[in-house]
């Protein structure tokens, strides 16, 4: 058995990787196999050295400042192992962050923190070698030690507001000539811009030591996140759908089973219940009607006729054409924007129709039968979704899609499916459920008119119809924010988004005005004009905080947003710290969320149905809040861990 030259526990000083500086260690353990030492330094970095790159503590002659004479013998030892360390392949210059020599403070001149005193064994070789010292930032905690990717670039460069002095005294040492007299000094921070010199700004990263081992480990993590971004070849999807599909959402196939057969079912049931005269929770279930009473070929003929004319006026050439997001193959689709003059050119024809004798009532009449047909059209929607997905390329599958026909039936196995030009899901996200809403309203007040004798609709009527309305021609009017969505950029086109677009959206947003009808309900004004302050304050927040991202995603650059703090992440894109995404993760979904509750108040409190949608969309967001948080995490790593620590809270303010 070798022998082992210091015992475990001894106080010794252990070697810098990649440069002559000493530091005070403990020695940890010993591998009689590869002969090395598990060392600890004083800031809690274990590491692996060689018995040669560790020193008794006597062996150098401490030094606070200032120069240390070393003796012949040391230097040519410290001068050997160096030359044969700046020869090594395995270094990387791109990631030595110590070799700008603009980077050390101006006028600094400091000794070094007690914990991290180095000795010195040669000063003029050492001049040259710190400088390639190699260093990888840890980030601080609450989120540990853990390794994390460092591309040379600050994963978070921030105007944040952490003391230079606690950061300064956390750095390792580098040398540094000054007056011609070597003097050890810490390191500083390693922002590639003016924010590192800016004494109120701080890259909030300690440096450490790590094995070389740990490194070849890092560099293999940053291989494998690299393939997951989504800008990477198309084998990175592949490889990002094969680890979703470790992943599965929504409860796996099983909850995604439960998902297909019980959301129509309690669709149905939530109808049923509203129709009653009496709509308590008591009351469930309602009496069931017979399958055959539900369905009728000439609602689903008009429900034919409905989609198709939409689809006619996504095909007319009007409207700005404008590009998605990138691809995993780099391609951009191309989307033409004109839902907005979709809506108007719907809102004519009804009108007209309106003036020409149209029966509305019809629809109110025959509500079910059309949300059946509606959800017959989603499901064989998706069937043939499906079946055109199996033949489409690897590259062309959705992130979310797992391989499981079950699963991908429900999450969308094919991203965009196109049939040439017309984008399918890009179509159904905002034409036929979102404009067919607005038409439920309308129908649903003129039946409140009609069933409640009334010259004029009720103000709750008014409220709730003006409320949606608004919410369908803001989304329209903003068509182009919908291509940074979750929908288009990350879930597949499946029964997910067929049912959700087509069925759910018309049928259950349009709740409260269907609840009106038979359930009337007075409000006074000064009531209604808390409800409208609730719902305008919520579209503030709403409007204001995706429309500052947006304009952030499109120009990072835009002089408007200068004054928002960002965190700089790996990918290349930023992420905005302070504003509207500096308050809550997701303002845009508190926005929301507030609306949804002014879009429900003009009902009343009898009865809780009409309180659903609130309900079910909180539920909803803060679940979709948390997929997204995964995905974001995916893609930005620690700049995302460092965003959440700025940023606590999700949706609610110091609730949530
Ligand atoms: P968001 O519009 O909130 O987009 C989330 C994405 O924004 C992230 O993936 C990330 O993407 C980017 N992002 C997150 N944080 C930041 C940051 N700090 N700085 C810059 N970019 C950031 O998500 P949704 O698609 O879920 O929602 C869009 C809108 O639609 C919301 O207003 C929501 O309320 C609404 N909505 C309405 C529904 C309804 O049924 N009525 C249903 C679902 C949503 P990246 O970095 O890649 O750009």
């Amino acid at each position: 058995m070798p022998s082992r030259k210091f015992a475990d526990g001894e106080v010794v000083r252990g070697r810098w990787p990649g440069s002559s500086l000493y530091y005070e260690v403990e020695i940890l353990s010993h591998n009689s196999g590869s002969q090395l030492y598990t060392v600890k330094y004083k800031d809690g970095t274990e590491l692996e050295l060689k018995e040669s790159d560790i020193k008794p503590l006597t062996f150098f002659k401490e030094r606070k400042s200032g120069p240390t004479s070393s003796s012949p013998s040391r230097r040519r030892g410290s001068r050997s192992r160096s030359r044969s360390r700046s020869r090594s392949p395995g270094r990387s210059p791109g990631r030595s962050p110590g070799r700008s020599p603009g980077r050390p403070p101006k006028n600094s001149r400091r000794s070094a923190s007690a914990s991290h005193k180095a000795v010195i064994p040669d000063i003029k070789e050492m001049r040259k070698e710190v400088l390639e010292v190699k260093l990888t930032p840890l980030v601080l905690k609450p989120f540990g030690n853990s390794i994390h990717r460092y591309n040379g670039e600050s994963e978070h460069v921030e105007k944040n507001d952490i003391p230079r002095k606690n950061i300064q005294e956390s750095l390792p040492v580098v040398l540094k000539e000054s007056h011609g007299t070597p003097t050890i000094e810490p390191r500083p921070p390693i922002c590639k811009d003016k924010l590192s010199q800016d004494s109120s700004s701080y890259m909030a990263t300690q440096y450490s030591l790590r094995p070389r081992r740990e490194e070849v480990k890092v560099r293999d993590i940053d291989f494998k996140e690299e393939k997951m971004v989504m800008k990477g070849p198309p084998s990175s999807r592949i490889l990002e759908a094969t680890t979703t599909a470790q992943n599965k959402e929504f409860g796996g196939v099983l909850g995604v089973l439960l998902l297909m057969f019980g959301l129509p079912v309690f669709l149905f049931l939530l109808l049923l219940m509203c129709e009653k005269p009496d709509p308590s929770l008591l009351n469930f279930p309602p009496p069931l009607p017979a399958l055959t009473d539900l369905w009728q070929a000439r609602v689903f003929g008009i429900y034919l006729l409905w989609f198709f004319f939409q689809a006619l006026l996504h095909v007319l050439p009007i409207g700005k054409v404008v590009e998605g997001t990138p691809l995993s193959d780099g391609r951009r689709l191309k989307y033409r924007l004109n839902g907005f003059y979709a809506f108007l050119l719907t809102a004519s024809v009804v009108g007209v129709s309106l003036f020409m004798g149209l029966d509305l009532d019809y629809v109110y009449r025959h509500f079910k039968q059309f949300a059946l047909a509606t959800t017959v059209f989603s499901v064989v929607l998706s069937f043939y979704l499906y079946i055109r997905a199996l033949k489409a390329p690897q590259d062309k599958l959705s992130p979310a899609s797992s391989g499981n026909a079950i699963y991908d039936f429900f999450i969308g196995r094919e991203l965009n499916p196109r049939i040439g030009s017309f984008d399918l899901k890009y179509f159904c996200e905002l034409r036929p459920g979102l404009i067919g809403w607005v038409i439920i309203n309308l129908v649903m007040l003129m039946a409140e008119m009609k069933i409640q004798n009334r010259e004029a609709p009720s103000l709750a009527m008014i409220l709730v119809n003006s409320f949606q309305l608004l919410y369908v021609v803001d989304s329209l009017w903003n068509e182009e924010a919908i291509l940074t969505t979750m929908d288009i950029v990350h879930d597949g086109f499946g029964f997910m988004l067929a049912f959700g677009d087509l069925v759910w959206v018309p049928f259950i947003y349009s709740f409260q005005a269907f609840y009106l009808v038979n359930h009337p309900h007075e409000i006074s004004w000064p009531l209604a004009s808390l409800i409208i302050a609730l719902k305008l304050f919520g579209y503030v927040i709403f409007r204001c905080a995706n429309n500052q991202k947006n304009a952030f995603r499109k120009n990072p650059a835009d002089p408007k947003l200068a004054h928002l703090k960002t965190i700089h992440t790996s990918t290349g894109k930023n992420l905005l710290v302070s504003g509207w995404w500096g308050f809550v993760r997701h303002p845009n979904y508190l926005g929301d969320l507030i609306m949804a509750l002014a879009w429900s108040l003009p009902c009343g409190f009898n009865h809780i149905l009409p309180y659903f949608y609130v309900i079910y969309f909180t539920l909803l967001l803060i679940h979709r809040e948390a997929r997204d948080e995964h995905q974001c995490k995916k893609k930005y790593g620690v700049a995302w861990e460092k965003y959440c620590q700025r940023v606590p809270y999700r949706i609610f303010p110091y609730i949530y």
